[in-house]
């Protein structure tokens, strides 16, 4: 089997960022899937699946395996509210097939970039939505056991950002997604769906290569652990929900988060910038590629938030976005 090589990642990542994949497969049906990855592991090559690129930070020096670009015949079916897509089809693409047909429950994802293989991957969310939330069924093939399994929603462990998917590391591919919406007025969902759109362009700095949010927002109650740790509200070293809710905003994500871009900017971390790469002044959490950015660039600035953000308020940022190489 003929893998493509050395290929620069930096046109596959919305960031246009990274360096080249030693061996490159587009795989156009799942029989192919199986056989690229099948090929991978007999050369004991290590498998990265790509998606549209769009939370990606790769690394200067590339990927030392197989990258597969997941490229089916991006077909999308209706059953009535059930809706059955092969992974590599776009979120917007999709979001205005179920429009055209009337279809609701994913509006949330309104200006939401990348696949269904990614989203669905990553539980991605916005605006108190979740992928998990209008997911049928999942068909995905294990590298492991060389097979094909299909879930329903319980069985995809779905959790705030993350799946089964994602707790198995890329070993699992995700190769179709049935969803179950219900049935609304498409002039209602169009509009619901642009409300998200104009939100997100007023908020994001998409006027620049990025990879949407670097970190995960703080959930209310790790906070409310580890800032109340650290003594800065009453007498008896607790702060309390109300008081953390008096100081700080709280917003559903969909359970109660302090935004991370919010303690940025408090830590005044808007703007800084390392290279060709900088913390936007618009939107704190996003990243920007201002022009010709390295990964090592973006890792310095990631130390720096991490540890400005401890120092400040004692909390340990999550990463949100998704290494390679
Ligand atoms: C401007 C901007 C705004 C964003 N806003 C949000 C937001 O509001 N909420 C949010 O959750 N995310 C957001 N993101 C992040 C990103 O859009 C999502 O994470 C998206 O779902 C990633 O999809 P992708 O196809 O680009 O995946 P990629 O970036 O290509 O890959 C991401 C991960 O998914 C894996 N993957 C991709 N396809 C498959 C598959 N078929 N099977 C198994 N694994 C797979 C990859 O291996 C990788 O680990 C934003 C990004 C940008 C650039």
């Amino acid at each position: 089997m003929q893998f493509k090589e050395n290929i620069p990642l930096k046109d596959y990542s919305n960031y246009k960022i990274g360096g080249p994949a030693r061996y490159f497969f587009e795989a156009k049906t799942e029989d192919a899937l199986a056989r690229g990855a099948r090929e991978a592991k007999r050369r004991g090559l290590a498998l990265f699946v790509l998606g549209e690129g769009s939370n990606l930070l790769i690394d200067d020096a590339g990927f030392d395996g197989l990258v597969l670009k997941i490229s089916f015949d991006g077909a999308i079916e209706f059953d009535g509210a059930r809706v059955t897509v092969t992974p590599d089809i776009l979120i917007p693409h999709l979001l205005d097939e179920v429009a055209k047909r009337g279809l609701q429950g994913l509006e949330w994802a309104g200006g939401l970039p990348g696949t269904v293989g990614g989203a669905v991957r990553g539980n991605a969310g916005a605006f108190g939505g979740e992928t998990k939330d209008t997911i049928f069924r999942v068909r995905s093939y294990d590298m492991q056991t060389d097979s094909f399994t299909l879930r329903n929603n319980a069985e995809c462990r779905f959790g705030y950002r993350s799946s089964v998917f994602k707790e198995k590391q890329g070993s699992e591919i995700i190769t179709k997604v049935i969803f179950e919406l219900k049935p609304g007025v498409e002039k209602d969902i169009r509009a619901s769906i642009e409300d998200k759109i104009q939100f997100r362009k007023s908020k994001h700095p998409i006027e620049y290569p990025n990879i949407g949010s670097i970190f995960k927002n703080v959930p209310l109650e790790y906070f409310l652990r580890t800032y109340a740790d650290r003594a800065q509200t009453d007498a008896d070293g607790k702060s309390t929900d109300a008081e953390i809710r008096a100081k700080f905003p709280v917003k559903d994500d969909p359970f109660p988060v302090i935004p991370t871009a919010y303690l940025m900017s408090e830590a005044g971390l808007k703007g800084l910038s390392h290279g060709g790469a900088q913390i936007s002044e618009k939107h704190p959490n996003f990243i920007i590629n201002k022009g010709n950015a390295t990964s090592a660039d973006v890792e310095f600035l990631i130390g720096v938030i991490k540890k400005a953000v401890f120092e400040k308020f004692g909390v340990m940022l999550e990463e949100e976005v998704q290494r390679v190489g």
